[in-house]
């Protein structure tokens, strides 16, 4: 008698992922979002005028069971810690998950405890680099002595007046990203790794679809987002060395408006408006 092997090939169970990045948090996400929005930090969500930015952050609170929040940012989760004590006044709460230190890291939003499952595939491309990477840029003129941060990146100020350019780029041999932006910040990221890097891998884990993400910035770090594809909106303010980029990125809308009135405008812009309820528009238009 024959005998007929038949190949079963497992298929990912819907939800797996997911559940595996929410065992690790402290707070549930929402079970079905319609929106992810992904936000910097400075110049994006703690810009704009007050009414605009108390509106928002209160939208954000009361939406949160359908509105995912990620804080983008390239600040350190110390750093992240301080804004969320120092806006309560404005409505910020804190977002559901946060992505730090320029991509490096991805915390859960409430407890602000590192996600393993996103973080240790960044920290082993990390390993080793900064031993042999601190002693080199202490040596290059206009780049301060000490890093500021150093959680899977060193983070530094910099003079670029003094800066030379091609010292940075030789350091890019051990397998890193050199990233100036806001025309002082050096960032030195493992290779490959930036915002839109790890929001695309956060991505996965949630079994979002990419249509239901919105992605907002101002500066040169958050230029990878945008890259991504995503609908991203441009802040008014945003510095002019990212303005430069927009004609290659088709995806990205430039707002009229700065910080969180921007934010909204985009929510517009990219068919989110259902989700706004109409209030937002209530504020178009008023003294502000
Ligand atoms: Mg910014």
């Amino acid at each position: 008698m024959a005998v007929v092997v038949v190949e079963v090939l497992s298929a990912p169970v819907p939800g797996a992922l997911r559940q595996r990045l929410q065992a690790q948090m402290a707070a549930p996400l929402p079970a079905q979002p319609e929106l992810v929005l992904v936000t910097d930090l400075d110049g994006t969500l703690l810009a704009g005028p007050s009414p605009w930015r108390r509106w928002l952050y209160r939208w954000l609170v009361r939406e949160r069971h359908r509105v995912l929040h990620v804080f983008s940012t390239g600040r350190d989760l110390r750093s992240v810690a301080r804004v969320l004590a120092a806006e309560p006044e404005l409505g910020l709460a804190a977002p559901h998950l946060v992505i730090s230190d320029v991509g490096c890291t991805v915390a859960c939003g409430l407890s602000l405890e590192p996600l393993p499952l996103a973080v240790d595939p960044i920290e082993a491309r990390w390993r080793g680099l900064p031993e042999r990477l601190l002693p080199q840029l202490a040596l290059i003129p206009g780049v301060a002595s000490e890093p500021v941060t150093a959680d899977r990146r060193l983070a530094y100020c910099v003079d670029v007046e003094a800066l030379d350019g091609s010292l940075l780029r030789a350091l890019e041999i051990h397998g890193v990203d050199c990233l100036i932006s806001g025309g002082r910040y050096l960032d030195v990221l493992p290779a490959g790794v930036n915002k839109g890097s790890t929001l695309l891998a956060l991505l996965e884990w949630l079994e979002v679809a990419p249509e239901r993400v919105m992605t907002a910035g101002d500066s040169l770090n958050d230029l990878a987002m945008f890259e991504t594809g995503l609908a991203s909106v441009m802040m008014a303010n945003a510095e002019p060395g990212l303005v430069a980029h927009l004609p290659r990125l088709p995806a990205t809308y430039q707002a009229r408006a700065e910080g969180c009135q921007g934010i909204v405008e985009g929510l517009h812009h990219f068919g989110f408006t259902a989700l706004l309820e109409g209030r937002a528009s209530a504020l178009v238009g008023c003294a502000v």
